[in-house]
């Protein structure tokens, strides 16, 4: 029987809440799968503050990279937003991604037809839309060198190397031959030659993978396709700044940020995690979505596993809890026939998999 470490951060706020759901929809369908896994808990965030004088422990940086993969839930409240810079909780999370090296973040936006009024954009343009972002996380013009700023101007550097465009894009290229064998790389090669360099690289690995198929666009059509007609896309490629806001603007078509899980994927581990953070508004108070947190735990099973079939039972099974009419209160006006609280929501879809 297979055997898998996960480890787990809970973070704060709602963070705790939510990961006990995933964790209650993962070891059900372990058990029907027949795989087990073996959590270790490991703190980071403002609770790691409050018990070890540091937002990210070096005990948690080696428990995560000795573990298969990582399931996260959200760090960060307003306890700590007055202490200095390194000792906040978003200081220790971008420490975190970086000592993980994960540079493929993966961010899918999935309309539910269950929740299709629940988007901003009108039911005709957003149903059925299945994309998923691909941005690479830790290159581009957020960290290029030169940068700087002084009392007259201020400068950043937009930089991409050939082994850093070849890895996000095989990352991509291999998701698109599990989904729907379509990837669009979005840059901005009629102005920049770093963007020139991205689409040479993108069309030569292109070659490697003669299943799917490969499109270009320019990042400003990019954003108003994903408006206007964003069922066109499967795979969107790209870089860390083109993709930091591609990636915001398509998780708004699914209309709630409960719902939405990502994946930061890297040579040495994964992590998985929702997209929102540790809503300090409404934690303690059993109103969260777990939703974004267990889709989250199917990605780990998907993407770092292999465990494709549970997967799949995951993701059915929170479709079946949101098509029986089941919300938790951030969804409640959408077709509700039910509002349940965040551990009823992981009760439901956990007896779904059954
Ligand atoms: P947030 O995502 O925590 O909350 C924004 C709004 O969405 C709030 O009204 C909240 O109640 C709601 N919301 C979020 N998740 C929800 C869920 N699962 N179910 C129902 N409603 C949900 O963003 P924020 O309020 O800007 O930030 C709060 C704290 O989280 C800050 O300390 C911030 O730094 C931190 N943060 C952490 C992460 C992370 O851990 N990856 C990401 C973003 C923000």
């Amino acid at each position: 029987m297979a055997n898998y470490k996960i480890s787990i951060i809970k973070g704060d706020g709602i963070g705790p809440e939510i990961v006990d759901e995933a964790m209650k929809v993962l070891d059900r369908v372990a058990y029907k799968c027949g795989f087990s896994l073996e959590y270790s808990e490991y703190l980071m965030g403002g609770i790691a503050v409050d018990m070890t004088g540091v937002p990210l422990p070096d005990e948690t940086i080696q428990g995560v990279l000795n573990s298969d993969a990582c399931l996260f839930g959200a760090i960060g409240g307003a306890k700590w937003d007055t202490l200095p810079r390194e000792l906040r909780p978003e200081s220790g999370l971008l420490k975190f991604r970086k000592e993980m090296g994960v540079f493929a973040n993966l961010r899918p936006a999935v309309v539910y037809d269950e929740l299709i009024n629940a988007s901003s954009l009108k039911p005709e343009v957003v149903k059925g839309v299945d994309l998923m972002v691909v941005r690479e996380l830790i290159g581009g013009i957020y960290f290029g060198e030169p940068r700087g700023k002084d009392d007259f101007k201020g400068w950043n550097t937009m930089v991409y190397s050939v082994p850093e465009i070849e890895r996000i894009a095989h990352v991509a290229f291999k998701l698109a031959q599990k989904r729907r064998k379509k990837v669009c790389s979005v840059d901005k090669a009629n102005v920049l030659d770093v963007s020139q360099l991205w689409r040479d690289t993108v069309t030569k690995i292109a070659v490697e993978y003669p299943d799917v198929e490969l499109s270009h666009m320019y990042v400003d059509n990019a954003a108003m396709q994903l408006i206007a007609n964003p069922r066109q896309f499967d795979v969107i490629l790209t870089g860390n700044i083109f993709g930091d806001i591609l990636s915001d603007e398509a998780s708004m078509l699914s209309g709630s940020i409960g719902l939405l899980p990502s994946a930061s994927t890297g040579e040495k581990t994964a992590v998985y995690e929702p997209i929102h953070g540790s809503a300090p508004d409404i934690a303690g108070q059993g109103i969260a979505n777990p939703i974004a947190t267990i889709s989250s735990a199917s990605m780990m099973l998907r993407y770092s596993l292999g465990e494709e079939k549970a997967a799949d039972m995951i993701d059915s099974a929170i479709k079946k809890a949101l098509s029986e009419g089941y919300r938790t209160k951030d969804l409640a006006a959408f077709d509700a026939k039910e509002v349940v609280s965040t551990s009823e929501m992981g009760d439901i879809i956990a007896n779904y998999i059954d």
